[in-house]
């Protein structure tokens, strides 16, 4: 068992131990930050604060999933870089593309442990017989969570052997692995045409209802990749974005 984030012990202190119980803007108000949603054209939330008081703001334009994303961002602020004003852009909120050192993604870390924390979601993992997208949408709705965050968190969480990357048409954006599997495993810089993933965001294909096989080579440059399969499913995201999870055999285990 890893040791509970700050996100974590956030909720513990607050006696939280169910999803619906994570009411978010409550918790900012435990801890003195007031979260007003309005319009707001240029960013989705800002954080003005002296050291004791803040005021949050958060894009009311954006979804629901969105919002929710981003006030736990602004508390991961508040808890990590108190005293700062902060303008945080489309970019800045739920990028996984951002370095780990980024406070961008710091904030981010914090607001993946506080909507998706660990100790609630690992026993919920354990029931999961297959990391497919109709499982990752249940657990994402249970905890009002994007499906992003949610696979990020399903991988980082090293149940599955599994790798999640994102695509657009010319490059890879990020990908993120499950620990388990060897480090010589990354994904391909470009979507192989003969993927499922390709034939979605190239040919307007229409997403897979369950995970199908591929060979391994088509997504991995590694030895003997021609004689392995993996399993892909993917689903496309705004700006002719893909995110594929890639299912990984028992030969890519370390
Ligand atoms: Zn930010």
């Amino acid at each position: 068992m890893n040791a509970a984030t700050p996100a974590e012990r956030m909720l513990t202190e607050l006696g939280i131990s169910e999803p619906k119980e994570i009411d978010l803007d409550a918790i900012a108000w435990t801890k003195g930050a007031v979260v007003n949603y309005r319009p707001m054209d240029s960013c989705e939330a800002t954080i003005v604060g002296t050291r004791r008081r803040a005021v949050i703001s958060i894009n009311s334009r954006s979804s629901p999933k969105r919002r929710r994303f981003s006030l736990a961002h602004e508390i991961g602020h508040w808890h990590h870089h108190r005293g700062r004003i902060l303008f945080c852009g489309k970019s800045d909120v739920c990028n996984f593309a951002n370095g780990p050192l980024d406070p961008e993604r710091q904030a981010d870390g914090f607001a993946s442990d506080l909507i998706l924390p660990n100790f609630m979601v690992t026993p919920r993992l354990r029931k999961m017989k297959r990391p497919t997208l109709a499982a990752a949408r249940e657990l994402a709705g249970e905890f009002e969570a994007s499906l992003t965050a949610t696979l990020f968190k399903m991988t980082v969480l090293n149940r599955f052997p599994i790798v999640l990357v994102c695509h657009n048409k010319e490059k890879r954006r990020w990908f993120e692995r499950a620990k388990m599997i060897q480090p010589w495993w990354v994904p391909a810089k470009q979507l192989d045409p003969q993927t499922f993933a390709a034939e979605m965001l190239f040919k307007g294909a229409a997403e897979q209802a369950f995970p199908r096989k591929m060979p391994a080579d088509a997504w991995f440059d590694v030895r003997g990749g021609d004689d392995l399969e993996v399993e892909e499913q993917s689903f496309l995201l705004p700006n002719e974005e893909i995110l594929t999870i890639l299912k990984l055999p028992d030969e890519a285990v370390a």
